[in-house]
């Protein structure tokens, strides 16, 4: 029995780690197989996308039923738009990307995209649709090419190669010995953390979903990196619906709207400015990080 419970409880474990970590949805889905919690229902269609409008409607969450990590979240980011969700660590916020993704189904109330609830359409039509860049990108052990490809089936090489310059990896990838086959991850080249991001940038170009999560998309880097790298992710964002969960708030001063989550609650919600003015918790962490940032340049 022990022998048998130990490696499944063992995968069981890197199952949830991996799901965690929101790195390539639907083509880990494809790996792993679907997780159980989470089922199709028969003869489900396809979801259809419209312009792809999510709404999360009073939305009651928990991982465990003896805790709450979301009530009554109500969430709407229209078609084309940015939300950026800001708020302590543990708040809920990546939450919000999982429950998107269908990792798992809601407690009460519904998140739908294109007014399609998620638990009545296929797991594998929600993913196509969705893209995300998580805070570390992870590489497969073979060739920045491929790495990029993987975004889409039959992508041609123009493809790839356009994605990448649009993501602006492309001139440091032709400076590589072998170019766009050169071999990189764990046992090849290895790649740092702005490299990374951008061939995930590029990758999720390729897929060219019309929803996009960024998660903390750009924590792991250095603030020059950054900055440069945030152009691509907006410039990415552009035409497409867009939730952004951020640390750091100069990242999300452009979004067409803030929400700040407390408690797995939207305790405010407005524009940077309209944020700034209404003088509450939004406006207190962006002061504190102002000054923290003033304090490491000096
Ligand atoms: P944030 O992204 O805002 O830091 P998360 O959405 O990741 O927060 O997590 C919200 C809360 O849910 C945290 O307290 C976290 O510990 C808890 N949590 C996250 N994932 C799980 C899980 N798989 N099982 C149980 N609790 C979890
Ligand atoms: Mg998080």
């Amino acid at each position: 029995m022990i022998q048998i419970t130990m490696p499944l409880n063992f995968l069981g474990t890197v199952y949830r780690e991996i799901r965690q970590a929101l790195v390539d949805m639907g083509e880990m889905f494809d790996l792993l197989g679907q997780p159980a919690e989470v089922i199709d229902a028969p003869n489900a269609p396809d979801l259809v996308i419209q312009g792809g409008e999510i709404s999360f409607e009073a939305v009651d969450f928990g991982y465990t039923t003896d805790r709450a990590i979301l009530t009554g979240l109500n969430l709407r980011v229209g078609k084309g738009e940015t939300v950026a969700v800001v708020g302590p660590s543990g708040s809920g916020k990546s939450t919000i990307g999982r429950l998107l993704f269908r990792f798992y189904d809601v407690g009460g109330g519904a998140v739908k995209i294109d007014g399609q609830d998620l638990r009545d359409v296929t797991q594998r039509s929600v993913h196509n649709a969705l893209g995300i860049v998580p805070q570390d990108t992870v590489l497969f052990n073979d060739t920045v090419g491929y790495n990029i490809a993987y975004g889409r089936d039959g992508a041609t090489h123009e493809q790839v190669v356009s994605a990448a310059k649009a993501a602006k990896i492309h001139d440091f990838i032709m400076s590589l010995p072998d170019g766009y086959d050169t071999t990189v991850g764990e046992r090849g080249l290895k790649l740092s953390g702005g490299e990374k991001q951008r061939v995930g940038i590029a990758r999720t170009l390729l897929k060219d979903p019309p929803i996009l999560v960024l998660d903390e998309a750009t924590s792991a880097l250095d603030t020059e990196t950054e900055r440069d790298i945030q152009d691509s992710l907006r410039d990415m964002g552009a035409g497409r619906s867009v939730i952004t969960i951020a640390h750091r708030l100069s990242t999300v001063v452009d979004a067409d709207k803030i929400v700040v989550l407390e408690q797995g609650q939207i305790s405010e919600a407005g524009s940077h400015e309209e944020l700034l003015d209404l003088g509450g918790r939004y406006a207190h962490m962006w002061h504190t990080q102002a000054a923290e940032e003033e304090m490491e340049e000096a």
